[in-house]
């Protein structure tokens, strides 16, 4: 059995839904109240991949420190995976999502030198307010080197676990070296590296 670690950044706007994704992702349940933790923190998540092979998941919620725009290295480090998030009721938490990816892009890279995938998540989609158009979603998408994007409900349980699907198939494919679109695919990605991810912890 192969176990591969990864750790997977949730980062964008405050009150777009982040703690509550990670919360309704790991332990199924939706809450309408979530306390803004102060720190770094990260819940597990361990998925049965395949008959052969465990995906462990360390999620990091980046806790209330929204407000500051951006996060340190370190806070990154090690990273191969991001989901960056916006409410689609709020346009600014959409355009903000440009800052964050350039502010992971900048920060964070894989071992082989490229970008880590990234995901764009439109949640909230369960409200009728929407404040975003599918069309300008697509675009923004494709223009920023995301490997897709999705509407999502974590109220409702829309897409939660199929987004973090996508985003795990495309680290392992990362991985694997076969990915085409990425810099230097013939560079292997090694999971396990990341040492200091291997104390576990787990979030409120
Ligand atoms: P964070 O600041 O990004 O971590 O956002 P939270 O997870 O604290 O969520 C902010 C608020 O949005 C909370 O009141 C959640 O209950 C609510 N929320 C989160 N996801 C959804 C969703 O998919 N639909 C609706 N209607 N509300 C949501
Ligand atoms: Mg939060």
């Amino acid at each position: 059995m192969t176990e591969h670690l990864m750790k997977i950044l949730i980062v964008g706007d405050v009150h777009v839904g982040k703690t509550a994704f990670i919360h309704r992702y790991v332990d199924g349940q939706f809450n309408s109240m979530y306390k803004a933790t102060v720190g770094v923190d990260f819940s597990v998540k361990v998925l049965d991949w395949s008959d052969k092979e465990k995906v462990k998941l360390h999620l990091w919620d980046i806790a209330g420190q929204e407000r500051f725009g951006s996060m340190t290295r370190v806070y990154y480090k090690g990273a191969l995976g991001c989901v960056v998030m916006f409410d689609v009721t709020n346009s600014s938490s959409f355009l903000k999502c440009l800052h964050w990816k350039r502010d992971v892009d900048k920060k964070v890279m894989l071992p082989n030198g490229g970008p880590i995938p990234c995901i764009l998540l439109a949640n909230k989609c369960d409200l009728s307010q929407r404040a975003v158009s599918a069309e300008s979603i697509d675009t923004f998408g494709k223009d920023n080197g995301f490997i897709t994007w999705m509407e999502t409900s974590v109220k409702e349980n829309k897409n939660v676990g199929e987004a973090m699907r996508r985003l795990v198939e495309k680290i392992l494919s990362v991985q694997s070296g076969l990915d085409p679109l990425e810099p230097r695919s013939g560079d292997t990605v090694n999971l396990q590296q990341n040492s200091e991810l291997n104390t576990e912890r787990k979030c409120c």
